[in-house]
């Protein structure tokens, strides 16, 4: 970094674009394959490495720089590795490791972006092949390219009906324009338009339909990357910050003298290690295969915010000079700007994080339960599922709650089925029994693939897959019992 990236960095920033020679240079060093199999080319290595990398990214002082290589490693071939077939791995993987390949992930589109649910990319499937249309906008790396992981409909309305393709970056019918934007200079940031782009349905990554779930997997490592930068970035600027303050006098003095700065930069200072401390922590969690999905937006609102807040103060201190070019706060202070919007905005961070600590909601991994669903055998049908309601009852969250629930679940695994909370107890009775507080109607398979997370909630309700006769008694019943296992 300190000889092949850091002399080049402004030349970089000016052609608003990185050379083809930096990402054979970073793969021949290994960086781009740190936690891939070592059959693809990758180091296999622990994920603290991958920490260590990202900060060194991050110390670049360029946002650009460090979207283009993260976006690449963590995002666009990740999903390669987790999910594609041997054929995809050798095709993409193998030279993306090497940077032969530069690789961009696609996801957010005119109309929806935090709403990724809402995408309209299509993509039909004719014979052997998909046909895409639609388009995608502020994609990291979309100009440049050699391929595309592309979040694309292949199915119906909601989550459930998103897939990933691959797309080679020179398909016929694609246009890739690039976009002129604040910051993030040296990092390509394209327009993408597909028109009837033909694509082999070998291209598709793991299952038809599945592409939601792997993106809201991915979400979480995407999002520890962006802390880990976050905090690294946030360090780099009180660094250079600091270091001219002690060499700028005013009145007589160097300003670092000034209690009124001293302590704002020992507030800084506090609040950085403290998100530092937490930042490792939850990179602990992921290293160790814990969902995470908490931390993950926890550490992501948290880093992002305070690296706005540090680069506006750190740019106040450097007084006129930190508004001039020549100077690198003005560049850190425009491409920390980015953060609190890009991979899920501190909005819908904070959207998923009232979920999981009011409404208790958990989230489940699309790739192990791929994994553990290759073992038919153990996964249990709607019928065990609502059998093992009493198991799953918490009592300390049932304080003051009577209520009576009917379970109608039609198909061969189905039945009718009450459970009965009262005074911290819960019951079940096969049959419809009592008057109920809440009706719950649906097929068996569809019950199941909801319990199991194999499918959204939101969607099969909205779809009219799963119906129940007060939501809000529904919420509430939820909450009283733990996930099936
Ligand atoms: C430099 C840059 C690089 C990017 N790179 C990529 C990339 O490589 N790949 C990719 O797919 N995308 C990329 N993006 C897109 C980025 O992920 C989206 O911009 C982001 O998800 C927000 O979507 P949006 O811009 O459509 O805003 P919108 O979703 O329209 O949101 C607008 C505002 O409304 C708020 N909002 C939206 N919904 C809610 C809600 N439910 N509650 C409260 N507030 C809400 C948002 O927080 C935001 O403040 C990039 C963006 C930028 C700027």
């Amino acid at each position: 970094m300190q000889k092949e990236v850091l002399p080049n960095i402004e030349q970089w920033e000016e052609d608003k674009k990185l050379p083809r020679e930096i990402w054979r240079k970073m793969g021949e060093m290994g960086y781009l394959g740190i936690g891939f199999p070592e059959a693809y080319g990758g180091m296999n290595a622990d994920f603290f490495f991958d920490v260590i990398f990202l900060e060194e990214l991050a110390r670049s002082g360029s946002g650009g720089f460090s979207a283009a290589f993260s976006v690449h490693e963590y995002m666009a071939i990740a999903h390669i590795n987790e999910a594609g077939s041997e054929e995809l791995k050798q095709k993409y993987l193998v030279p993306a490791l090497k940077g032969d390949k530069i690789g961009a992930l696609a996801i957010s589109e005119p109309d929806a972006g935090s709403d990724v649910g809402n995408l309209r990319t299509t993509a039909t499937k004719k014979g052997d092949f998909y046909y895409i249309n639609g388009s995608k906008t502020f994609i990291t790396n979309g100009v440049y390219s050699d391929f595309i992981t592309l979040a694309v409909r292949t199915g119906g309305n909601g989550f459930g009906g998103l897939s990933l393709i691959i797309v080679d970056g020179n398909s016929e019918g694609l246009t890739r324009t690039p976009l002129k934007k604040l910051g993030w200079h040296c990092s390509d940031t394209g327009e993408l338009a597909f028109d009837n782009v033909k694509v082999p349905v070998e291209n598709l990554v793991g299952e038809e339909g599945k592409g939601f779930y792997y993106l809201m997997d991915s979400f979480r490592l995407e999002r520890l990357v962006a802390a880990v930068m976050s905090v690294a970035g946030s360090e780099l600027a009180v660094e250079v910050t600091l270091q001219y303050m002690a060499e700028r006098s005013t009145f007589g003095r160097s300003i670092n003298k000034y209690q009124v700065l001293r302590h704002r930069f020992a507030d800084l200072a506090t609040e950085i290690e403290a998100a530092k401390q937490f930042t490792y922590h939850t990179c602990w969690l992921y290293s160790q295969g814990e969902m995470a999905v908490k931390q993950c937006s926890m550490v992501k609102l948290l880093t992002s915010e305070l690296a706005k807040k540090v680069a506006d103060v750190c740019l106040q201190s450097f007084g006129g000079y930190g508004f001039m070019e020549e100077y690198p706060m003005a560049r850190m202070f425009r491409d920390t700007r980015a953060g609190t919007i890009v991979g899920g905005s501190s909005e819908i961070m904070r959207e998923i994080i009232a979920k999981m600590v009011i409404d208790d909601v958990q989230y489940n991994s699309a790739y192990q339960e791929a994994g553990e669903n290759n073992n038919q055998a153990e996964e249990p049908d709607a019928k065990a599922i609502i059998q093992s309601i009493p198991s799953r009852f918490r009592p300390e969250k049932a304080a003051g709650i009577n209520t009576i629930f009917h379970f109608d679940i039609a198909g061969d695994n189905g039945g009718q089925f009450t459970v009965i909370i009262k005074d911290e107890n819960c019951e079940l009775e096969e049959g419809l029994q009592h008057t109920p507080n809440c009706i719950l109607t649906a097929k068996d398979e569809i019950y199941r693939d909801v319990e199991l997370g194999k499918k959204s909630p939101e969607s099969a309700f909205m779809n009219g897959e799963i119906q129940v006769s007060d939501i809000a008694e529904m919420m509430k019943f939820t909450r009283l019992f733990k996930r099936v296992k």
